[in-house]
Parts: structure tokens; C-alpha cells; sequence
């Protein structure tokens, strides 16, 4: 297959759970069947044919597959790990009939504790999955038990050496704070522990309240007190004071907090999740799937029965950008990284500096020491980290 140099990331989605998170408002369900599971998978392979030699699908959308060469795969959900290893193999084997797949091409997939042992994690490894991303959440039992999640601490950590055991050499391990009943010392006992197993990457994310979730409902009948700002932000400020300190060994840490919530040791900076914040393309596959392509944003069906009707016709949301949504879009994600964004980049991808736009905010940003510039572009402070909402807002 003859390609280009443009890159791609792929995403799919598996909305399967063992059961619902009281905090997650993820497009996904528990109580499916394997006979439910294999159907879905099958929609899935005939999604990724809808692609094949650049056919059109219906909604309009067309694009040219053998433009592009795909540089990373990321299988999340939901809880992937719940399907079987050789659901799995075939949709890996799909994408490699349809797709140009480059040799070095990052591929993840999530895994939840209690949905994956070392047969699975072997068979993974042998389909070419090169990078696992294990929700952990806590390690604290007792909060674990409150959040929902069906897995013990005990079970993550088995889970964790399993995956070293079949081989894995880039872990991601994802970690909550901001817990309702989290205390300063939980986090920091999780956080340590966590780092302690040296994993390549750590994504450390708040918890905020989602609409239509058990939580949200709780709230509402006082059932559950969040934590407050200042206690949140002492979370965050200790996880980044901790990815500063020396390792257990001696050595100095060498994980780079690149994006807010995410650092990792140098080579292991997730390349998929770059390509949201460097709007980079995309193509996202199965139920409520975003893609990014040509300027376009467009997604699947969030119904599944409709989707698993394979009538081409699940495409039900796009957008064409504007230049002010790319522009804002550029400045919103990209800032999210903790290099900032490159005055260069901007300049060459909407032909105009940003003075033009953004003159005015830059200045008062600057001026509050909330960004500051980096002689190629700008990234916040360690004061704009910390209110990092109030300054990604004023670029919307
Ligand atoms: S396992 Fe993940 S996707 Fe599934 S319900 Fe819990 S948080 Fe949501």
C-alpha cells in the first residue's frame, strides 16, 4: 500500500464495563453478553471496511485511507480489557489489512484490574500491543469501594507485575485525586506507591462531578461533600512536587510532566493522546467516537442498536472548523501542554501572528505571571497550572 507521510491515530472504542463507575459519565455499559460483545466487535470490522480504499460512508464523509499511514491505535472505552484477547487479534489483524500501519506504531490498550491476567496480557503481547494503560484510580481500598470500581489494590498491583512479567516495557498507570473522603496522605500514600513501581507514565486526573452520574445524584440529596478548591489544589501541587523528587534508587526522577495531568519518563510521552493536544488527525472508530480529519470533527451514534445495524449510516454529528474553532482549538489543547505552543507553528498554520487575535489576552496573562513566553512561544507558569481553567478559557 502506497502512502504518504501523513500520520493517523486511530481510536476504538469498546463501551463494555464489569459494571458503572458512580463517578463515570464514559460512554459505556455493563451486563453485555460475549455473544453481545462479538456482535459489537463485528460492527467494528465493518466500520474499519468502511474505510478501505478511501470508500465513502454515508453522512458524506470521505477519507482517502491511503493518504495516511497510521503512527498509533489506541483501543479505550469503557474497559477493553473486558473483551476476549481474540476479539482483540481480529480487529488488530482488520487494521493491518486496511490500513498502511507504520512499524513503529504506538499501540494501546486500557485495562482495568480484575479484567486481565497473564494469558491475556501474553496474548496481547504477541498481537503487537506495545503500551498498557492500567486504571488503578487508588490504592486505597476504602475509597476504591466508594468510587464503584469492582478491583482491590492488591489485584492492580498482581495485574502491574503480570504485565512486566509478559513483557511490557511501556505502562501507563491512571490515578484519581480529589476523591470525596480523600485525605492529603491518601494521595500522597497512592501517588508514592505508584511511582515506587516506576511505571513509564503516569496520568493523574481529577475527579470532577459529571451530569447523569450517581455522584451528580448524591450530591444533589447531600449525600456526598466534594472536596474543597484549596484541598484539590494541594493534591495537584504535591503529585507535581513528587514527580520532581529523586527515585527510590538514588537516581534522579526522569519523568517529564509534559501535559497537566499526564508525565512520563522522555521516550514514553503518550504519542496518541499528543495528537488531541497538538490537533494532529484522527480517526475514531465504534459508538460515540470523535474523529479529526481535514478540519472536520465528526462522530458515531451513541446508540448502539443503530450503530450495530451496519447500515452505514451511524455518522450523526460533524462539524467543518472554522479558522477561529482552529484557532482556538490550537491555542485551548495546546496549551495544555506543558511546552506551550510555538509562536512558529501558528504563524505557519493560520498565516497570521497571534498579536492579531490575541493581544490583548496575552498581555494580561503575562502581566498576571499566569503564562510566560519561551522565546520560540508561550506555556503557563507554575501559577497558570494551577488556574489552569481561567487561562484556557480566555483563548475560547
Ligand atoms: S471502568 Fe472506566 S469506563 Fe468503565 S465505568 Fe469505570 S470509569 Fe467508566
Amino acid at each position: 500500500m502506497m502512502t504518504t507521510n501523513r500520520k493517523l491515530g486511530l481510536y476504538i472504542h469498546i463501551p463494555f464495563c464489569l459494571s458503572k463507575c458512580l463517578y463515570c459519565d464514559f460512554l459505556s455499559f455493563s451486563g453485555f453478553s460475549d455473544e453481545d460483545q462479538s456482535r459489537y466487535v463485528q460492527s467494528l470490522l465493518m466500520e474499519l471496511d468502511w474505510y478501505r480504499d478511501g470508500r465513502e460512508k454515508a453522512g458524506g464523509i470521505t477519507i482517502d485511507i491511503l493518504d495516511y499511514e497510521v503512527d498509533s491505535i489506541f483501543i479505550g472505552g469503557g474497559t477493553p480489557s473486558l473483551i476476549s484477547a481474540e476479539l482483540i487479534e481480529k480487529l488488530l489483524n482488520k487494521i493491518h489489512e486496511n490500513f498502511s500501519v507504520d512499524q513503529d506504531c504506538e499501540i494501546t490498550i486500557e485495562a482495568n484490574p480484575k479484567t486481565i491476567d497473564r494469558h491475556k496480557l501474553k496474548a496481547y503481547r504477541e498481537v503487537g500491543i506495545n503500551r498498557l494503560s492500567i486504571g488503578a484510580q487508588s490504592l486505597n481500598p476504602g475509597l476504591l469501594d466508594f468510587i464503584g470500581r469492582v478491583h482491590t489494590p492488591e489485584e492492580f498491583l498482581k495485574n502491574y507485575e503480570e504485565a512486566r512479567a509478559a513483557g511490557f516495557e511501556n505502562i501507563n498507570v491512571d490515578i484519581m485525586f480529589g476523591i470525596p473522603g480523600q485525605s492529603l496522605e491518601i494521595w500522597s500514600d497512592t501517588f508514592q506507591r505508584v511511582l515506587d513501581l516506576a511505571p513509564q507514565h503516569i496520568s493523574f486526573y481529577g475527579l470532577k462531578i459529571e451530569e447523569g452520574t450517581p455522584f451528580q445524584l448524591m450530591k444533589q440529596n447531600n449525600e456526598l461533600v466534594e472536596l474543597s478548591d484549596d484541598l484539590d489544589r494541594k493534591m495537584y501541587a504535591l503529585a507535581l512536587s513528587k514527580l520532581r523528587e529523586p527515585k527510590l534508587n538514588g537516581q534522579c526522577s526522569n519523568y517529564d510532566h509534559y501535559e497537566l495531568s499526564n508525565a512520563a519518563e522522555t521516550k514514553f510521552h503518550c504519542r496518541h493522546n499528543l495528537k488531541y493536544w497538538s490537533m494532529d488527525e484522527y480517526l475514531g472508530i465504534g459508538l460515540g467516537a470523535h474523529s479529526y480529519i481535514n478540519q472536520e470533527r465528526f462522530s458515531v451514534t451513541r446508540d448502539i442498536a443503530r450503530y450495530q445495524k451496519n447500515n452505514a449510516s451511524h455518522i450523526d454529528w460533524r462539524h467543518t472548523n472554522s479558522k477561529e474553532d482552529e484557532i482556538s482549538e490550537f491555542i485551548f489543547t495546546g496549551m495544555r501542554k506543558i511546552e506551550g505552543i510555538s509562536f512558529q507553528n501558528y504563524e505557519a498554520r493560520f498565516g497570521e501572528p497571534i498579536s492579531r487575535r490575541y493581544k490583548n489576552q496575552v498581555s494580561k496573562l503575562l502581566r498576571g505571571g499566569l503564562i510566560e513566553l519561551t522565546g520560540t512561544g508561550m506555556k503557563l507558569t507554575l501559577l497558570g497550572i494551577d488556574l489552569s481553567n481561567y487561562v484556557l478559557s480566555e483563548f475560547v
